[in-house]
């Protein structure tokens, strides 16, 4: 089924069944909401368990899906299954390449799936402590256009012809960032690589994929959440973003949180996290713990573009994204 697949994960079993036009009943399969890892933020499910599940199984027990051992033709390789472009991701890489699992589901399979083979990290669903803190809860004061700007789209035009730093000369798009503008859920990310850079929007590539899947594993689209990042513009080559234009780009970040005010901001990789953090920590000593950006509460985890390369740092990844959602459940309540 390939990415339909993905489209299907979000549906409830029923809502699945009406779609392929097959009646329950007969052998029947056990029926539930195609959901468990919202039962498991609360405690009710068990970890790892593919949110598929259900409507696999019962699309099974009816004879509209092949059993997963039946001979099927082999899955042609995905984009995801080859290795990165060399100039493109590579440059946010956080980690030397690691030799993956052999027995590994595919790149291209849920994200919940391609964790479930791995065992769980030690701190798996326990109370988070508390972190850094950076800012006040109240609005930042913000000079100029920028602090002026009273929504998503006056912010974007301003970012669409800024020339606080260099960026723009060698860019070909800005990138403000997109989303739900009253999102609850908040993903921070470096800076534009060469698609996003390209179309304008963030995430785009490679890495953006896989950040859709990791989403949809917490049942969040990207359409629900605002994905933006740290810088607005492409640092030529790739290269690692220098202080002066995180500093000139600061303002935009501080304003687009304040106007999405965020119920929990999901930082990506070390340089997001140590940027909004403004700390040198490592990503190690930043995982796990709850910290706060002007009052809203910030998890760090890896880069999705890391995770291309380090299939290990998926578990950890899925853990610190279910936190989050916790964090987004709990604030929501
Ligand atoms: N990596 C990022 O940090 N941001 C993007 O938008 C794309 C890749």
């Amino acid at each position: 089924m390939g990415e339909s697949e993905l489209v299907l994960d979000g549906l409830s079993v029923e809502e699945v069944m009406k779609l392929v036009g097959i009646k329950r009943g007969g052998r029947s399969a056990p029926i539930e909401r195609a959901r468990p890892l919202v039962a498991e933020a609360e405690g009710r499910g068990s970890v790892g368990e593919p949110a598929s599940a259900g409507w696999r199984e019962a699309l099974r027990a009816s004879g509209a899906a092949p059993e997963p051992s039946r001979a099927r033709a082999p899955e042609p390789v995905r984009a995801d299954d080859a290795p990165p472009p060399p100039n493109d991701e590579d440059a946010m890489l956080e980690a030397p390449v690691e030799s993956a699992p052999v027995a590994r589901p595919p790149r291209s399979a849920p994200f919940a799936e391609q964790v479930a083979a791995e065992p769980p990290g030690p701190a798996h669903g326990a109370p988070a402590p508390a972190g850094l803190v950076v800012g006040s809860a109240e609005l930042a004061v913000i000079p100029g256009e920028i602090g002026a700007a009273t929504d998503l789209a006056q912010l974007a035009a301003l970012i669409q012809r800024c020339t606080r730093c260099d960026l723009h000369r060698t860019a070909t798009n800005a990138v403000p960032g997109e989303g739900n503008p009253h999102a609850g859920f908040m993903c921070i990310g470096e800076a534009p690589g060469a698609q996003e850079d390209a179309t304008g929007r963030p995430f785009f590539g490679q890495a953006g994929q896989l950040l859709t899947k990791i989403l949809q594993a917490v049942n969040l689209s990207r359409e629900e959440v605002f994905i933006l990042n740290v810088l607005k513009h492409r640092p030529p080559g790739n290269r690692n973003p220098l202080p002066d234009e995180v500093n000139a780009c600061r303002p935009y970040l501080v304003r687009q949180v304040e106007l999405v005010a965020p119920k929990v901001i999901l930082a990506l990789g070390t340089f997001a996290a140590q940027s909004l953090l403004e700390t040198k920590l490592s990503i190690g000593k930043l995982r796990g713990s709850v910290h706060r950006y002007h009052g809203i509460p910030v998890i760090v985890t890896y880069h999705p573009a890391a995770l291309l390369r380090n299939p290990a740092w998926k578990r950890p990844t899925w853990e610190d994204v279910q936190l989050a959602r916790r964090i987004l459940d709990s604030a929501s309540a």
